[in-house]
């Protein structure tokens, strides 16, 4: 599915889609949060960019893990914790890899969102980005399971981490910011669950 060098490739159009939605992750964390989502995501995946060069070489799960090392010292609030551990995580499950096939996917898959469950002390239905983490793993589970080539699974996941994004308008967060704003955050969408189906998809549409 993967090598260490598509992986790189990957993180960096990861960098590249998050600064291009700078802006928009930025203007949904408005209402409900404090206007900052995209710029300490495309802050942190700049730093991201920056050490890539000096992983050329080096197995799939360090390269993981250095990126959440280095999203964690660079993105201030709630995001960058939890997607730091949610990709020191997907590293350890994949230490010492220097291929991915579907199965380690899964597995990287399923580290990150228990590391987000984990660290954010939080479940399915609170407005996070677990809305779009937890239905994505749960279709590419299904889709694996049912036979589905790599190509196909992954755009399960990305149509339901989509899916998922959209249903965090009608959910009221109790986790985070936005879970101050409380009922009035109705019909806002997460900015973390938009930035996590970027991510899914980027991975899923890179052609090299
Ligand atoms: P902050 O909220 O500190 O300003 P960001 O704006 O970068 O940080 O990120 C906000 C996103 O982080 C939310 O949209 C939500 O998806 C996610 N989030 C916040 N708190 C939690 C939590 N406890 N568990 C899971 N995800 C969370
Ligand atoms: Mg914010």
């Amino acid at each position: 599915m993967a090598d260490s060098s598509k992986v790189i490739e990957i993180l960096k159009a990861i960098g590249h889609c998050m600064a291009e939605h700078k802006e928009e992750l930025t203007a949904l964390d408005q209402p409900i949060g404090d206007s900052d989502h995209g710029i300490n995501l495309s802050r942190g995946f700049e730093a991201v960019e920056k050490k890539l060069p000096e992983l050329a070489g080096k197995d799939i799960g360090t390269i993981l893990k250095t990126v959440g090392m280095t999203l964690v010292s660079t993105v201030g609030g709630a995001s960058g914790p939890l997607y730091g551990s949610a990709y020191m995580k997907a590293g350890m499950a994949l230490a010492g890899k220097n291929e991915m096939d579907q199965k380690d996917f899964l597995e990287m898959m399923k580290a990150a969102s228990d590391a987000v469950m984990q660290r954010g002390k939080a479940v399915a239905g609170e407005a996070t980005m677990l809305d779009a983490m937890l239905p994505a793993l749960k279709a590419m589970e299904e889709a694996d399971a049912a036979g589905a080539s790599a190509k196909d699974m992954l755009d399960a996941g990305v149509q339901a981490a989509w899916a998922g994004t959209n249903h965090t308008k009608d959910l009221i967060a109790t986790k985070g910011r936005a879970s101050y704003v409380g009922e009035r955050g109705l019909g806002h969408q997460d900015p973390g669950a938009t930035s996590f189906s970027y991510m899914l998809e980027t991975a899923a549409r890179w052609k090299g």
